[in-house]
């Protein structure tokens, strides 16, 4: 009787400390996406596959359990309330399951795992507070998950709204600081305009950027050797939804009709943070669902492009 009470209450103590072992923020660095190229488990992502697409797969079942810690840390995990995990922790397990290409599109590792899929990503914020709640929710409805490509100089003046987004569970992502074409500027100022970017971001929010946007994507090769020297993965686009064009200003029915005709498996979708690209959004997400695609979770994209 009391060795069972005892096991229940171990059991408990587990469970306890595997959500508090979430909790610390950067305490779990993020493995390295090199070492772990075997073919992934099913994870969060495969639960993001059944509610987004009719899979006839049969890994979805396996549930891993997380490894028991240490029992000193359980003692730790009884005293201290446990806080709710940020976003940014979950997303550390998620296991690489696709790659980039050359002419950067998302493309499966393996045969297993589903090529018709999309990147979301939005660039040139953090700008406005409402306009990103009122993305995230839609973004949160479809079970998506997408880059935002911020600029240095508006985090700068708007640290907030980089915690907002981060907090919310979605990706930031390197947009240089000043929004400057850097294939005109010299290794120096490229290289400034990039690290300034990583270091504010890591300031406000904990953690580096590990994506980068070259702004108008223009970039060349210089710009690729410094964004690799930081550990980023450099992409520009596949499918622009030319929401920044002023003819497609206020018009979200043409902006879904550009990312359609322009849609293909492994499409990495250019989107802005835009009151009409925000009204587009739920329209063209369920479209893109009910054509069979579901959005790829950056996180599962390696850094290294191939
Ligand atoms: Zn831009």
């Amino acid at each position: 009787m009391g060795m069972k009470s005892s096991v229940l209450l171990l059991a408990a103590c587990l469970l306890l400390t595997a959500c508090g072992a979430d909790s610390g923020k950067g305490s779990a660095p993020a493995p390295s996406p090199e070492a772990q190229q075997e073919q992934s488990s099913p994870g969060q992502m495969e639960k993001e596959k059944e509610l987004n697409m009719n899979v006839n797969q049969d890994a979805a079942s396996k549930e891993q359990m997380q490894n028991p810690s240490e029992p000193n840390e359980m003692q730790e995990a009884e005293q201290q309330p446990a806080d709710p995990a940020p976003p940014g922790s979950e997303i550390a397990s998620i296991q690489p399951q696709y790659h980039m290409n050359s002419v950067y599109r998302i493309v499966p590792n393996e045969e297993s795992v589903p090529a018709n899929t999309v990147l979301l990503t939005f660039d040139d914020g953090p700008k406005d507070e409402a306009l990103i709640h009122r993305m995230i929710d839609i973004l949160d409805k479809h079970d998506a998950k997408a880059i935002f490509f911020v600029n240095g100089y508006r985090v700068k003046a708007n640290p907030e709204l980089l915690r907002l987004i981060h907090e919310r569970g979605q990706i930031i992502g390197n947009h240089s600081w000043d929004h400057i074409d850097l294939k005109k500027e010299s290794p120096e100022v490229v290289r400034q305009q990039i690290v300034d970017v990583q270091n504010i971001v890591e300031e406000t929010i904990g953690e580096k950027p590990k994506f980068f946007r070259p702004p108008f994507g223009s970039g060349g090769d210089a710009v690729k050797a410094i964004v690799e020297e930081n550990g980023m993965l450099y992409m520009t686009w596949s499918n622009g939804s030319l929401d920044w064009e002023s003819k497609y200003k206020n018009k979200p029915e043409a902006i879904i009709q550009n990312v359609l005709d322009q849609l293909h498996p492994g499409s990495n979708i250019l989107m802005h943070e835009l009151p009409w690209t925000a009204d587009a959004l739920d329209g063209l997400l369920t479209e893109l669902e009910q054509q069979g695609y579901h959005f790829v979770h950056p996180e599962s994209i390696e850094l290294t492009i191939r």
